[in-house]
């Protein structure tokens, strides 16, 4: 474990294709966060088609953020890297609705 506890950047997920919902309502070809109703946005800078916002991304499990980043680092299947993105878009969208 490292000493000091860097903050952690919000989650970015390699372009696939682009889900209609990322889209609406993103202004100025901007990215909005993925859970509904928040109005936070990112630079879309191409390189992702979903983001969830910081504030949003801590309220998903630390453990299943490093799982992500683990598999991701260690080039696991990418089924495995996009199903605990499955799970930690879920986690979010739910406790954002305070479930
Ligand atoms: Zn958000």
């Amino acid at each position: 474990m490292p000493k000091r506890r860097r903050k952690l950047a919000p989650l970015k997920k390699p372009r696939r294709s682009k889900p209609a919902e990322v889209l609406v309502g993103a202004p100025g070809g901007r990215m909005l966060c993925l859970v509904p109703f928040c109005r936070r946005t990112r630079k879309d800078d191409g390189r992702f088609d979903e983001w969830i916002c910081g504030k949003h991304w801590t309220l998903t499990p630390r453990s299943w953020r490093r799982g992500l980043f683990l598999f991701r680092r260690r080039g696991v299947h990418h089924e495995l890297v996009a199903r605990m993105w499955d799970r930690l878009k879920r986690v979010a969208i739910e406790r954002a609705a305070g479930l």
